[in-house]
Order: C-alpha cells, then sequence, then structure tokens
C-alpha cells in the first residue's frame, strides 16, 4: 500500500483528473486501441520523441505490419528504413528484437515479462502493462515529474536521488488502481497540454485546488532541474553526387553501431580538394550537437567506398535523418520528415 501525499485526498484527486481526461483527452491514434501490439509500438515511438512526429510512422507501421508477428518476420533493415527520420535508431532494433521474442514466445501477461522486452525501460513497462494489461504501475516520464514536482512543490533537483524516489512514491500513491491505464495517460496529457514547463495553464487546470505549487505562488519555477550539458556548434559538409543512375550514397562504419547499416551523403573531405558547387544549408540537433549542414554537389567522381541508389529505391533504404534532411524533395514517396 502507497503512502497518502499529504494535503492531496486521492480518491477526490482521481475523480476530477479522470473526469477532465475522459472529456478532453486528444484523439490520438493509438488511444483506440488497448491491444497489447499498437500500445507498445507507440510506447516505443515516444520515447524522446514529440507526438507529431510519431503519428505518421506510427500509423504507417501499424499498415505495413499489423502484428508482432508480421514485424518480426520484416528484415531488419527494412525497419530501419521504415524508422528512418524519428532518431534514436537503437529503439528501431530493440523494436525488432523484441517483436522475435514475442512471436516467439508470446506476448507479455506481467509487468516483469513487459520489463524484459528489449528496450523497455521502467517507465515504458510501466506504461504498457498499465495501459495493455490493465496492471497498476505508474509511469513516471518527464510530464509527470514535473506534474508531481508542482503538485507538491517539491524544490528539489528532480533527477536527485532522494526527488526521484519521491516523485514516483506520490505517483504511487495518487495512481487509480481500478484506471491505471487512464491515469497514467491523463497525468501524461496534464502534463503535455495545461502543466507545460514554462508556463503551467493554472488557470484551466482541473487539479488546481490540489496544488501546492499553484498555492505557493511557485509553479513557473519548478521542477528544478540540472543545468543543461553545453551544446557544441558543429560544421558538416555533405556532398549530393547524382545522375541518371540516381544519388550516391555510402554505408555508415559497422564500427558505429548505433548507426551500422545506415546509409548517409558522403563527406566533402573525402573529395580531397575537388571543386564542389554550394546548394543550400540547414540546421539540425542531435543531443548536444548543434548541427550547420551544408550541401553541396560535385561533377568529380565519388569515393570508391560506396553505391548509387536509384530514387525510387531510396524510401526503401535505412537513410539517417541528416541524410533524409540533405536529400529533402529527392526521396520519392515520404518516410522522413
Ligand atoms: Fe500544474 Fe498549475 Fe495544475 Fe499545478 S495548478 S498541476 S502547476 S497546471
Amino acid at each position: 500500500m502507497s503512502a497518502a501525499v499529504p494535503g492531496i485526498p486521492a480518491p477526490a484527486f482521481r475523480r476530477v483528473l479522470l473526469a477532465w481526461y475522459t472529456a478532453s483527452k486528444r484523439d490520438l491514434p493509438w488511444r483506440r486501441s488497448n491491444a497489447f501490439y499498437p500500445v507498445w509500438l507507440s510506447e516505443v515511438m515516444l520515447q524522446q520523441t514529440r507526438v507529431e512526429a510519431v503519428i505518421p510512422y506510427y500509423l504507417r507501421f501499424l499498415e505495413r505490419w499489423p502484428s508482432v508477428e508480421a514485424l518480426a518476420g520484416a528484415p531488419e533493415t527494412d525497419v530501419l528504413a521504415a524508422w528512418s527520420g524519428l532518431g534514436y535508431y537503437r529503439r528501431a532494433r530493440n523494436l525488432h528484437r523484441a517483436a522475435a521474442q514475442m512471436a516467439a514466445g508470446g506476448l507479455p501477461a506481467t509487468h516483469e515479462q513487459v520489463l524484459a522486452l528489449p528496450g523497455a525501460g521502467t517507465y515504458t513497462a510501466a506504461a504498457i502493462a498499465s495501459i495493455a494489461l490493465g496492471l497498476p504501475h505508474a509511469a513516471v516520464d518527464g510530464n509527470v515529474t514535473r506534474v508531481v514536482a508542482r503538485l507538491t512543490n517539491d524544490a528539489s533537483e528532480t533527477t536527485s536521488p532522494g526527488a526521484r524516489r519521491r516523485i514516483a512514491e506520490a505517483a504511487r500513491a495518487l495512481l487509480d488502481t481500478r484506471r491505471p491505464g487512464d491515469f497514467n495517460q491523463a497525468m501524461m496529457e496534464l502534463g503535455a497540454v495545461i502543466c507545460l514547463p514554462r508556463t503551467p495553464a493554472c488557470g484551466r487546470c482541473p487539479v488546481e485546488t490540489f496544488c501546492a505549487a499553484r498555492a505557493a505562488g511557485t509553479a513557473p519555477e519548478l521542477p528544478v532541474k540540472l543545468r543543461k550539458q553545453k551544446t557544441r556548434d558543429v560544421r558538416l559538409d555533405l556532398v549530393v553526387f547524382e545522375n541518371e543512375r540516381g544519388v550516391f550514397l555510402m554505408r555508415r562504419s559497422s564500427a558505429e553501431r548505433r548507426l551500422a547499416d545506415f546509409w548517409e551523403l558522403p563527406e566533402k573531405k573525402l573529395l580531397r580538394g575537388a571543386r564542389c558547387r554550394r546548394l543550400r544549408e540547414f540546421r539540425h540537433q542531435i543531443v548536444n550537437d548543434r548541427l550547420r549542414v551544408a550541401v553541396w554537389t560535385s561533377r568529380a567522381a565519388p569515393p570508391p567506398e560506396g553505391r548509387w541508389f536509384s530514387f525510387a529505391e531510396l524510401d526503401g533504404v535505412p537513410l539517417t535523418t541528416v541524410t533524409r534532411k540533405a536529400l529533402d524533395a529527392r526521396i520519392p514517396s515520404g518516410a522522413g520528415k
């Protein structure tokens, strides 16, 4: 049994929050079914990724691979190609491995079995177990951490072990064990649309009367976070070789496991001073690297390692997000953004 959260009568809090969620939740495609496969697929895709970016990928995956067995039976390169542009590619490899595991051994039935799937961390396992299996596990992501830190007016740094423990305990104490999936989604929804990071919309908040930070006037300053690591400015020059055979790409080094099997444009420095013409420039951020990417073209011979891909083929090739952006309109249908 979880301890109560001081100042928050849990039954009343649950009632108000769930009534608000039922009436106002966004119509997101993964909310149309609580079946294991779509819930699991959406939770893996949503890790560190915005809802708007996930929606087209989620719909395409479900259409192309409508079951765990179908996904398990696909070649890994097809899954990586379909994932291209969504980032954090380790998730795609784990998704494929987990699908194979489930196709062989059956779908998980317990929280521990969900947690044992490749790529399922504490938060993801709790979200899947509660939504798809109805099991009483509180899912604590960044949104829920912010909501709970404000509800309890917790001004400690949220990544400290003490604060993590307190926030997890409070989330567990508030959880509605009869509707854990809806409750977890309601807390996340509150953080996503009302209890926003810089400007919480307290005046529209369904649980305003329960909130200690609102009463204390400290909501906009919470939660307290460690300063972010400094970002680095990185310059990248990529060359598009293009002719009637298509586009020339090089395979990412297999030593770099995260992006092994992905294809990308050659860097200009490999051309050893050959003449290039500048096409355009764009910016892209990867974790702490702020990239300024210049796209060039050249009539020189491409580097010896690599191969040509026809434009029609490009959609089925695992491309790094930067490559996909650099090729832009040359990719025929849109697996990418
Ligand atoms: Fe967040 Fe404000 Fe609602 Fe408190 S009252 S939970 S700070 S939006």
